[in-house]
């Protein structure tokens, strides 16, 4: 059998980290980001070697499985691979370290829903653990099978094959799609009946629609849509317990919303299989503008004032001086904000000069020309983006491939994202960057870059997201890098907690962020979503140990290796 046997229908992923396995960083981008290295640890670091599949020795599977789902069970040792982690800081430094210590016993890939239900009858009386798989993309912990020892084995079921756009209904604007369909696979769906989802988050390439409704996912709208949950009109899920559908409806009043408990459930409550979804009209007008500004707090207030101005901006996003300069769009010493507008109705003059204005009442400068040029008749989908929104962009897209080779030169590199209202913003952002400096310093004994962007923002306030980098090790001893960035994590997890924001915008609880969600969340409400799972899934086998414990079951302990 080959290495990279598959029962697979997607392409070769690079099983160790993100993107697909022919994807290869350019001489010129190897040479980038060794540099940041160098200049982070003042000395060439140890790079660690790409891991090859052979280099790890998984376990025989603990379960047998019934021959009537036998087909649709791959136990290769590619499979396992690409479904023991996500793709986390700490999820790419084991699979360098070789260290997979919770691999799935088996992947089941099932074809329809039946199958679902099948492997779920089957699991249920068999005691054996099921990780909803979507992506894979999850940056918390959340498709990682380690779930104790409390159970026989543990199933990863992988929704590929679920990947159709089902149904579309043109006069609501809205689709049926099945939950296993990757982002490009649901929009080039679509794209023949000029519709669009247009919910991009970063990880679109390799992310679900069931991942991001199980998630919350954040897509590009800075503003008005910022969740999956604006777009969710209906859902259907798999649970031990029955089929949970819910009714497809613009809006509702009937008592608290079904789907509201699906989304974000993190594959703890049921298998998501479809959902209808609101779509949008493919943008035919778009206009941006990159604004710079001559301290962060000029342009934290005029961003506050377009949240509240109605005029929602599809793309705001404010980076801090660091944060614009590790993208090399400023030297470090301004604020810089890319707005955008786009509509597939009318042309949006009128919304980019009065953003402009309000911009301008707070110091904000800007290219007139460039401004003009990408306002200009027939501009079309990225034609316009120029200047600091189109470096942005392309470092945006290149980042999580750059990550793969920080982690192998020792480099701990990661971010985390909250929310808060725009009275508590200051506090939070100088306590964040003041505070995780010193942590950084105190467990890696060194001055760390910590850098902000707003990814969201709302009428009552924005959604920050850090980013860090430290060198964990120059030795090539990533047991090391991972250690302190587990210390690093739980630091940043109370940070945010205590400073009065959420410890998740948009990535998720999973496993890692669990310390800050029990911290902000009521106990009271933690223990009726346990009830809701033990009705849904009276056995707890689903994603044991993701967002909550369930009743009589407690989560293992998480040491340095997970
Ligand atoms: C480089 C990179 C960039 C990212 N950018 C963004 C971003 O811009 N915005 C953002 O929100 N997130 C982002 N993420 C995080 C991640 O992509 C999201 O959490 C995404 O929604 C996960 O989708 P997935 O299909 O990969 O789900 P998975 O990672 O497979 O699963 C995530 C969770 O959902 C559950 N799940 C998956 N499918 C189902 C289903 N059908 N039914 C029930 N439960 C299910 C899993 O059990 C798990 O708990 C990024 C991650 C990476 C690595």
């Amino acid at each position: 059998m080959s290495e990279t046997a598959t029962f697979s229908r997607r392409g070769k992923l690079r099983f160790y980290g993100w993107g697909y396995a022919d994807e290869d960083l350019t001489a010129e981008e190897i040479a980038r980001v060794q540099g940041s290295a160098r200049r982070l640890g003042g000395a060439a670091p140890v790079e660690v070697s790409v891991p090859q599949i052979r280099d790890f020795e998984l376990p025989p599977p603990r379960i047998a499985v019934p021959a009537a789902l036998a087909p649709m069970m791959s136990a290769t040792p590619y499979d396992r691979l690409v479904h023991s982690l996500g793709k986390s800081f700490a999820d790419i430094v084991r699979m360098f370290m070789r260290a997979v210590s919770s691999p799935p016993d088996w992947v089941a890939f099932p074809k329809s829903e039946e199958d679902v239900a099948a492997i779920l009858e089957w699991a249920s009386g068999a005691n054996v653990a099921v990780i909803p798989f979507g992506g894979g993309s999850s940056v918390c912990g959340g498709v990682e099978p380690a779930v104790g020892d409390g159970y026989a084995g543990v199933v990863s079921v992988d929704l590929q094959y679920l990947w159709k756009v089902l149904e579309i209904d043109r006069s609501s604007r809205a689709a049926r799609i099945q939950a296993g369909a990757l982002g490009p696979e649901l929009e080039s769906q679509l794209k023949p009946h000029a519709l669009t989802l247009r919910h991009f988050p970063q990880s679109l390439q390799l992310s679900t629609l069931g991942g991001w409704i199980a998630t919350r996912s954040g897509g590009h709208y800075a503003s008005l849509y910022t969740h999956i949950d604006d777009f969710v009109e209906a859902t259907r899920s798999v649970t031990p317990a029955g089929i949970l559908e819910t009714r497809r409806l613009p809006g509702s009043g009937a008592g608290p919303s079904p789907d509201r408990m699906m989304i974000g459930s993190e594959g703890t409550l049921g298998i998501i299989t479809e959902a209808w979804m609101r779509l949008q009209d493919r943008p035919m007008h778009q206009a941006s503008a990159s604004i710079s500004f001559p301290s962060m707090s000029a342009a934290v207030a005029a961003v506050r004032a377009l949240s509240q101005s109605g005029l929602f901006p599809t793309n705001c996003r404010l980076l801090d001086p660091v944060e614009a300069r590790n993208n090399h769009v400023g030297d470090g010493t301004k604020a810089i904000l890319v707005l955008g507008f786009e509509s597939a109705d009318h042309p949006l003059n009128a919304w980019m000069e009065r953003g402009l204005e309000l911009v301008a009442d707070h110091q904000g400068t800007y290219d007139s020309e460039a401004v003009a040029r990408s306002l200009a008749p027939g501009n079309r989908a990225g034609e316009h983006r120029q200047g600091a929104a189109g470096q942005w962009r392309n470092a945006f897209i290149r980042m999580p491939y750059y990550r793969d080779l920080l982690v192998a030169l020792g480099v701990i590199t990661d971010t985390f994202e909250t929310a808060i209202t725009w009275d508590r913003f200051e506090t939070l952002y100088d306590g964040v960057r003041e505070r995780t400096q010193t942590v950084i310093r105190e467990i890696c004994g060194h001055d760390a870059v910590v850098s902000c962007r707003f990814t969201h923002i709302y009428p009552d306030g924005p959604a920050p997201y850090f980013s860090y980098s430290a060198l964990g090790t120059t030795t090539g001893d990533l047991y090391s890098s991972l250690a302190k960035w587990r210390q690093i994590k739980l630091a940043t997890n109370e940070i945010v907690v205590g400073l009065g924001g959420t410890v998740t915008h948009h990535h998720a609880v999973g496993r890692d962020h669990r310390s800050g969600y029990e911290r902000q969340s009521s106990p009271l409400f933690r223990q009726a979503l346990a009830a809701a799972k033990a009705v849904l899934d009276p056995g707890a086998i689903l994603n044991p140990g993701v967002l909550i414990d369930p009743i009589g079951r407690s989560a293992p302990g998480r040491g340095v290796l997970g």
